[in-house]
C-alpha cells in the first residue's frame, strides 16, 4: 500500500472517531456479528432499536442515517421523494425523522437497488402514499424469489404494495419540487440493478451501494455483482463529481470527492494484490492470512463485511 494511501488512512480514521452523530448511527452493524442467526434475520429484528438521525445536506435536501441503507430526501410542493426506503422495523424513527425535516407529505420514492436495506420499507411507505420508481432488475428480484449467498439467505418475493410501480432500463430524469434528478444505471456493480441519483441543481449525487464510504463494501455475486464492476461504477462517479459535490453513499457517513477517491484507490489497490497471489496460485486462505488490507482493516473492517468477507469477495472476482 502507498505511503499517500496511508497519510489518507489515518487522517479519515480520525475524522470518523471525531464525528459523533454518525457514529452513533452506526453501531447497528457492528452488532450483526454478535448473533448466531443471519445477517438478514438480525438486521431485521433489530431495525427497531436503530437511532435515524436527519442530516440537512444542501437546499431542499436531506439525509437520513442509520437505519439500513443511507434514505436522501427531497422536500417541497410536490411532496416528500424517498431515495431508499430502509428497514421496515425502523419505521417509527423513520416517521420521526422525516417528520423533523418538515410535515410534507410522502408522495414519491425511488429505489437505489433491490437489497432489503434499501427496499423492506417500501410496502409502508407506498401505503402512507408513495409511488415507488426503481430500475427494472430491482423490480424483477422483489418480484420473484432470490437467493443471496453472501448472506446465506433466500428472500421471498415481496409483498405487492413493495413492488415498484414504474421501472426504466437505462436512465430516467424527472423534475420535482422544481428540482432535476436524473437517474442512471450502472453496468452490473454492486448488484444488477444499481442506480446513481443525481440532484444536478445542488450537486448532490446518491451512488447507493456502490460505494461504501469507511466500510468494506458487500459485492453480490448472487445478482450480478463483480470487483470489477464496483471499480468501474466507482470511476464513473469520479467522473461526475467535482470538489463541491456532496457524495452519499449507500452506507456510511456522507462524503466529498477526496473520500471517493480514497475507496476508489483501496478497492483497486486489493484487487490488483489480490489477483497477483491468485495468479501464483494462492488460495483464498493463504491471501487472507497475508493481511492485504491490515492499513484498512481497523476501521472498514467493522461493518457488514469483515477483511476476511472483503478479501473473499474480491477473491470471486479475479
Ligand atoms: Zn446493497
Amino acid at each position: 500500500m502507498s505511503a499517500k494511501l496511508d497519510v489518507g488512512i489515518s487522517r479519515r480514521s480520525f475524522i470518523a472517531s471525531a464525528s459523533s452523530a454518525a457514529a452513533v448511527a452506526f453501531v447497528a452493524p457492528r452488532r450483526l456479528f454478535a448473533q448466531d442467526d443471519g445477517l438478514v434475520q438480525t438486521a431485521r429484528r433489530t431495525a427497531s432499536t436503530d437511532t435515524v438521525t436527519a442530516q440537512k445536506l444542501r437546499g431542499n435536501i436531506s439525509v437520513l442515517l442509520g437505519a439500513g441503507g443511507n434514505i436522501a430526501v427531497l422536500t417541497g410542493p410536490d411532496g416528500k421523494l424517498l431515495i431508499d426506503a430502509g428497514f421496515a422495523g425502523a419505521r417509527p424513527q423513520i416517521t420521526n425523522a422525516l417528520a423533523s425535516i418538515n410535515s410534507d407529505p410522502i408522495k414519491h420514492l425511488i429505489n437505489t437497488h433491490w437489497h432489503f436495506d434499501h427496499t423492506d420499507g417500501n410496502e409502508w411507505l407506498h401505503s402512507a402514499g408513495a409511488a415507488i420508481l426503481a430500475h427494472t432488475n430491482t423490480r424483477k428480484h422483489l418480484s420473484t424469489t432470490t437467493k443471496v449467498e453472501g448472506w446465506n439467505f433466500t428472500f421471498d418475493p415481496a409483498p405487492a404494495g413493495a413492488i415498484p410501480a414504474e421501472v426504466f432500463d437505462d436512465e430516467r430524469t424527472l423534475k420535482l419540487n422544481g428540482t432535476t434528478i436524473a437517474l442512471k444505471h450502472y453496468a452490473p456493480a454492486h448488484t444488477d440493478s444499481d442506480i446513481s441519483v443525481h440532484f444536478t441543481d445542488s450537486d448532490i449525487l446518491h451512488v447507493a451501494d456502490t460505494f461504501w464510504n469507511g466500510y468494506y463494501p458487500f459485492i453480490d455475486y448472487s445478482t450480478g455483482a463483480s470487483i470489477d464492476g464496483m471499480i468501474r461504477a466507482t470511476e464513473a462517479n469520479l467522473a461526475k463529481v467535482s470538489n463541491t459535490t456532496i457524495v452519499i453513499p449507500g452506507h456510511g457517513e456522507v462524503a466529498d470527492k477526496s473520500q471517493l477517491s480514497f475507496y476508489r484507490d483501496l478497492l483497486v489497490g486489493t484487487r490488483e494484490k489480490v489477483a497477483t497471489l491468485k495468479k501464483q496460485g494462492k488460495s483464498l486462505d493463504e491471501i487472507v492470512a497475508a493481511n492485504l488490507t491490515a492499513a484498512t482493516d481497523a476501521k472498514w473492517g467493522n461493518g457488514f463485511r469483515s477483511p476476511k468477507d472483503f478479501i473473499g469477495d474480491v477473491f470471486q472476482g479475479v
